[in-house]
């Protein structure tokens, strides 16, 4: 909020010291306050000087992102001040926009299009997914855009659905598409249980989180699942999902190899 703000809301500059002392809202920086209980990244885009932008205001609504959390990106519309600070680690967005406030927040179609410039068309496809499957963007708003993104992101924009319930399957759809293999997640199989993806017929994609590690118990029902599988005629690649992430070299040849064996068709 800033000085206005709360101006506007019927508080007077003593009441707005009043607040500040009692702790109800913190001075972030001059003419800047936040509310008791402002996220940090929230906080942090306020010091810097603008509000949250790109990913770190996707992340922050709760759609999917890939990048790394250590650093925020802040929108600073097309005339702000930044302000850099302790720890600051900021990635800067001036782009324009019809101005509702110093402080008002980033559209989500301007959220995305901040992402498509910054993260490139990967993140950005993910980012549009999730949306889509949040109910957060409207058909104006992919409309808009299809005519302010150009041409690199107009693929993106024309496969993304609202089916995805992650954003490994996401990008595993969008690393896959073009190839033929068929995509299903979240797929129940008969004496295996439910498993990640499933490619093609019989192809289990499987992606073990971080927390999966050094888990005996989890390891041992990981093989149990693993062999299940193989007696019903299923083949399960196993990865970390972050190495579907970052290295996806390894993950697309896995796969290929074994698909160029045509393992993923059911030829009974
Ligand atoms: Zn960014
Ligand atoms: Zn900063």
């Amino acid at each position: 909020m800033t000085t206005a703000d709360l101006r506007r809301s019927g508080l007077r500059r003593s009441a707005i010291a009043a607040a500040v002392r009692s702790g109800s809202i913190a001075r972030v920086r001059r003419g800047t306050y936040a509310a008791r209980g402002t996220c940090r990244a929230v906080r942090e885009a306020a010091v810097h000087g603008g509000v949250l932008g790109c990913v770190s205001a996707a992340r922050h609504l709760g759609l999917w992102t890939l990048a790394p959390e250590g650093e925020t990106h802040v929108w600073l519309q097309a005339d702000g001040h930044r302000f850099p600070h302790d720890g600051c680690r900021c990635v800067d967005h001036w782009d324009a926009a019809p101005s509702r406030g110093r402080l008002a927040a980033a559209s989500v179609p301007r959220i995305l299009r901040q992402i498509w410039l910054c993260r490139g068309v990967e993140e950005f496809f993910v980012a549009v997914e999730s949306a889509l499957h949040l109910g957060m963007l409207t058909p104006e708003g992919r409309a808009w855009l299809q005519r302010t993104c150009g041409d690199g992101a107009r693929e993106a924009l024309e496969a993304a659905g609202a089916d995805s319930e992650s954003g490994l399957e996401s990008l595993l759809r969008w690393r896959l598409r073009g190839t033929g293999i068929a995509l299903r997640a979240q797929v129940l199989i008969a004496g295996v249980g439910r498993v990640d993806f499933l490619l093609g017929d019989r192809l289990i994609l499987e992606a073990d989180g971080a927390e999966h590690h050094g888990s005996a118990p989890a390891r041992h029902r990981d093989l149990l699942r693993d062999a299940n599988a193989a007696a019903w005629g299923y083949v399960t690649l196993r990865f970390e999902d972050a190495m579907i992430v970052h290295d996806w070299d390894t993950v697309r040849a896995a796969i290929d190899g074994l698909v160029a064996a045509g393992i993923h068709l059911d030829h009974g």
